[in-house]
């Protein structure tokens, strides 16, 4: 089965016809989603050859379980209906059972469509990408996407952002002797960057949720190009891991911490932070840290925290001297910047 990415009006209609490849096939949502899309679910996707799961909760031992329950079954294929945790819970148990993966998100909040890695808890902890199994196909509907709350989507447009500062860091970390290129990875997370960032502003809104859906579908196959998430994820990604290994009663969706972390890095890096701020205040979207609620204190001492959060992903933070003060002027400019 080659991979296969329908973006479109209607997608889910495209459902029987792939499923009929199939003589059993696991359908895998939770039970909020599932009432929430139940009659389009029961109409579009559970067919005969059709069984139906919850997953419970976002542990890697749910996803094991899962997987066992695949296995057990002789299931061929396994049909993720659902958000990140959902789809993330399923790519674990599609890597582990080595089952086909047919994906349908119901929200796009982050680049994690696509990729081949999963966040989910284990031992109360989060975990953070965990080699999982890349969807064979992704189904979203574009109308479905349209018409969920805008906070996922423009989520979704803050984590593409990061591709500009995490491709400037991984070039760093080739300069240096840190890394090897993988110019086709990179390439492709660029070209994910630039597509959306270049969209003209008269462009239609489908025509711009299409594109936008594409490019985040790219950054994860980026990724999975690499092997890991350095084509998307740079120093911006590790203000983000401080902030939730060390704050988390700050609430807030990962593309949004991501998008603050690139304007940050955009700083750092000398690279064009107006830009950045412009095309963000184009799209309604502020990730300001009193946007977020994250207080100066907690920004200044993420910052200083960020770098030791993954020490083996060499960025531009292994290359200046981030003080406090330094820091909390970098505040400043962001929150005058709007
Ligand atoms: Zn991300």
């Amino acid at each position: 089965m080659n991979k296969q990415i329908i973006i479109e009006h209607n997608a889910w209609d495209t459902l029987k016809e792939l499923l009929k490849n199939f003589e059993k096939v696991l359908v895998v949502s939770s039970e909020d989603i599932y009432t929430l899309f139940k009659k389009e679910i029961e109409q579009k996707v559970v067919f005969e050859n059709c069984d139906l799961y919850f997953v419970q909760d976002y542990r890697v031992e749910e996803a094991l379980t899962l997987s066992k329950h695949l296995i057990v079954n002789y299931y061929e294929c396994l049909v993720s209906i659902g958000g990140g945790t959902v789809n993330d819970t399923c790519k674990l148990a599609a890597k582990y059972s080595e089952k086909k993966l047919i994906s349908i998100p119901t929200i796009i909040s982050n680049d994690g469509v696509c990729s081949n890695t999963s966040v989910l808890k284990f031992d109360g902890e989060r975990t953070d990408g965990l080699p999982s199994k890349s969807p064979d196909v992704v189904v979203i509907d574009i109308d479905l996407i349209k018409n969920s709350p805008k906070k996922y989507l423009k989520a979704g447009i803050c984590d593409i952002l990061s591709n500009y500062t995490a491709l400037y860091d991984w070039d760093l970390a080739i300069k240096r002797g840190k890394e090897k290129t993988d110019d086709v990875a990179k390439m492709i997370s660029s070209n994910s960057f630039w597509s959306l960032f270049n969209l003209p502003e008269t462009i239609d809104e489908d025509l711009k949720i299409k594109i936008t859906c594409e490019s985040i579908v790219l950054s994860g196959v980026a990724m999975e190009l690499k092997g890991n998430t350095r084509p998307c994820s740079g120093s911006e990604h590790l203000f983000n891991h401080a902030i939730v290994a060390h704050y988390p009663q700050i609430q807030v969706l990962h593309g949004y911490l991501v998008g603050l972390g690139a304007l940050v890095s955009s700083i750092l890096q000398n690279q064009n932070f107006n830009k950045l701020v412009r095309f963000l205040k184009y799209n309604e979207i502020d990730v300001r840290p009193s946007a977020l609620g994250i207080s100066k204190e907690i920004f200044i001492d993420a910052w200083l925290k960020a770098r030791f959060t993954r020490p083996n992903r060499y960025t531009i933070l292994n290359e200046i001297e981030l003080t406090r003060e330094k820091i909390e002027a970098i505040y400043k400019q962001i929150e005058e910047a709007y």
